[in-house]
């Protein structure tokens, strides 16, 4: 069965909005095994709305509307299904006793023009909506299932759960997709391609995509089977093949991500980890407390970002800072080795940099990245292009990452095969 998603907003179209219904009915339309080979966002405009779904009854077999069926002048989703199909409108005195029973539940009486949510294509079926007073429009129209949904998210995802997807399931009787998303950092979008060619000539039921997002690059892996366990044997061979040839540019797969990785890594060693940070004012420290549990093994934070805090709380000797400068490679490790001192920690995890737009010690995007753990500390340099949120987002991604490096050890024996650690 091929899908087709349509979501109805102007608000969309303006960006006030994001289409995130869109991105949950995908999902929903994937564990399902159904195919989805388009999705449109179209405005409250009846023509296109009608278009919209016009050219969708040509090419899918089933289609999802998420918005307009609310009860207002602009909800015009039942009025655009029956222009398409050319049925008329019908209403329901039913689910008028319905709507008004829900007001009065609430101790309110109910606007007239909530009526509008008892109207329906002539053949389609309410669904019950047990979130909110706007039913699921379900018409099976010339062998294809329409279904329009509410646009609020919550509704959406309640409505489904509840009606859509089992009701999908059940027709669709064609098994599941099944993705696995393998998380690398270190390496340029173009250079995985080059680096994977071979594996990616390979793909096709698992299918192979590149996505990157700041600073990291993962690998989609989808496939296409009856059983959860089949699609897991057919992305297998190629999810080892990925792994090989990335090595430890690979830092996890799926939900994990860098920091979770971090902690996990603290919690089968047995060590704490502290961080102090200047140029990143804490948000190498935000991204691990972002984690559930993070107390099992995160101790604390400096800001160090007066040079008297490096000094006084950390331990920084102003000779060196002197000798070095602030931004310098031997004051991130000395910081890092002071916050693990001062906060009792195994694990210190330091930054310092000139994130801009004025230079500060060292011409701007020079930022210097520690870590020491009880076996080791080393410090890295980078130069970041760009301006200072994505210089500071980058080296808190960075930082994560050197910090799994040398907390497994990887770090201290020499750069990857390909690529850079940082
Ligand atoms: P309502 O009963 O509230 O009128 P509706 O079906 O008419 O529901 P809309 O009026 O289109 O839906 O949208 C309701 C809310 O849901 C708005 O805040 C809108 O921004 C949000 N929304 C609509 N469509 C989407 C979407 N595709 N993704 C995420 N949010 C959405």
């Amino acid at each position: 069965m091929i899908a087709e998603v349509i979501a109805v907003g102007t608000e969309l179209l303006l960006g006030q909005t994001v289409n995130t219904n869109a991105a949950r009915i995908g999902s929903g339309l994937a564990d399902a095994g159904l195919e989805h080979h388009y999705s449109t966002v179209v405005g409250d405009e009846l023509g296109r709305m009608v278009d919209a779904i016009r050219l969708a009854l040509e090419r899918a077999d089933v289609i999802v509307i998420t918005g307009g069926i609310g009860p207002t002048q602009d909800d015009i989703t039942r009025e655009a299904i029956c222009g398409a199909t050319g049925r008329s409108m019908v209403f329901s005195e039913e689910y008028a006793d319905r709507l008004r029973r829900w007001w009065a539940s609430r101790g309110r009486e109910m606007p007239d023009s909530n009526l509008k949510q008892a109207e329906y294509p002539d053949g389609a079926q309410l669904l019950d909506n047990p979130k909110g007073t706007a039913p699921v429009v379900f018409l099976e129209h010339e062998g294809v299932l329409i279904f329009a949904l509410p646009g609020v998210p919550a509704e959406l995802e309640a409505l489904l759960d509840l009606h859509v997807m089992p009701m999908l399931r059940q027709r669709s009787g064609e098994g599941l997709v099944l993705s696995r998303v393998i998380r690398t950092y270190g390496e340029s979008e173009s250079q995985v391609g080059e680096m994977l060619a071979d594996v990616y000539d390979k793909s096709g039921n698992p299918s192979m995509a590149f996505l990157a997002t700041a600073a990291e690059i993962k690998i989609r892996l989808t496939a296409h089977a009856a059983t959860a366990e089949e699609a897991e044997e057919l992305i297998a061979p190629f999810e080892s093949a990925i792994r090989e040839r990335m090595g430890s540019l690979v830092f996890g797969a799926d939900d994990q991500t860098i920091e979770s990785i971090v902690l996990g890594l603290a919690e089968q060693k047995g060590w704490t980890i502290a961080t102090a940070e200047s140029a990143t004012g804490g948000m190498v420290a935000s991204r691990i407390t972002s984690v559930p549990g993070a107390s099992r093994v995160f101790r604390g934070s400096v800001v160090a970002y007066d040079e008297r805090v490096k000094r006084v709380n950390l331990g920084v000797s102003a000779d060196l800072i002197e000798a070095h400068g602030v931004v310098s490679e031997p004051v991130a490790i000395a910081m890092a080795e002071g916050v693990a001192h001062f906060l009792e920690a195994d694990v210190g995890i330091a930054v310092t940099g000139s994130a801009g737009p004025d230079p500060q010690d060292k011409a701007v995007g020079t930022m210097v990245i520690a870590v020491r753990t009880p076996e080791k500390a080393m410090a890295r340099t980078v130069r970041l292009p760009g301006d200072r949120e994505r210089v500071r987002t980058y080296t808190t991604t960075g930082a994560l990452q050197l910090a799994r490096l040398a907390m497994s050890g990887v770090w201290w024996s020499g750069e990857p095969k390909h690529g850079r650690w940082v």
